[in-house]
């Protein structure tokens, strides 16, 4: 039976490095509400303006319009096999609407943890920079690209510091990991769907360990 991969952890944890990995390997399409948001906001739309403002402070999107996303996004050819989702479920309702989802399209869910310890988390997200060309993430302190503020693989692009990577929104978004998507991990444990990496170490260690469970 296709899959639908479902990758929680905090904000920081790898999801979208991992969730880009089994997209080029596995050519598993990654799903990633955050960057479907970042995109949705470059509109100049009342509803563009509220995404932007809530995703600068580091809250959430309402469930009503994030399943409406997710399920239009999914309905397309390329998600018709396995896909991985990126950054969704994030609370209990979105969970529930899922699992609607998964039995209209015939897919089972497989949640993974991507497991890291908060105090890392900190520094792995106010020191995250990516590439807007190729969507590379770098790490001014433990992965900082060969020259200072610029992509390797495109030197004339200036790599993005996310509005919502500042210390402020960060606190936010790490508190409402805990308070709302947290215990969505008791959730699919409960219901034997539940496995779990650790999320420190290198990358491609951890996509290796991801690989042995999908
Ligand atoms: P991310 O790139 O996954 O860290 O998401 C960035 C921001 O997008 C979050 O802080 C939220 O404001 C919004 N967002 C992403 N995914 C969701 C979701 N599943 N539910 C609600 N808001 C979301």
């Amino acid at each position: 039976m296709d899959k639908i991969i479902v990758l929680i952890g905090a904000p920081g944890a790898g999801k979208g490095t991992q969730a880009r990995l089994m997209d080029e390997r596995r050519g598993i399409p990654q799903i990633s509400t955050g960057d479907m948001f970042r995109e949705m906001k470059k509109a100049d739309t009342p509803l563009a303006r509220e995404v932007q403002e809530t995703m600068a402070s580091g809250k959430l999107i309402s469930d009503d319009l994030t399943y409406q996303i997710v399920r239009e996004r999914t309905s397309k050819p390329d998600t018709a096999g396995t896909y991985v989702l990126d950054g969704y479920p994030r609370t209990a309702v979105q969970a529930e609407q899922l699992e609607q989802l998964a039995v209209e399209q015939g897919k089972e869910i497989q949640a993974i943890e991507v497991d890291v310890p908060q105090d890392e988390l900190f520094k792995r997200l106010t020191g995250r920079r990516s590439c807007p060309v190729c969507g590379e993430i770098y790490n001014i302190y433990s992965r900082p690209p060969k020259s200072e503020g610029f992509c390797d693989d495109h030197p004339d692009a200036k790599l993005d510091h996310r509005a919502d990577d500042n210390e402020d929104s960060v606190r936010t978004r790490l508190d409402t990991y805990k308070t709302n998507t947290e215990p969505l991990l008791a959730y699919y444990e409960r219901s034997g769907r539940l496995k779990k990496v650790d999320g420190t170490g290198e990358i491609e260690d951890i996509y290796g360990l991801i690989e042995d469970l999908i």
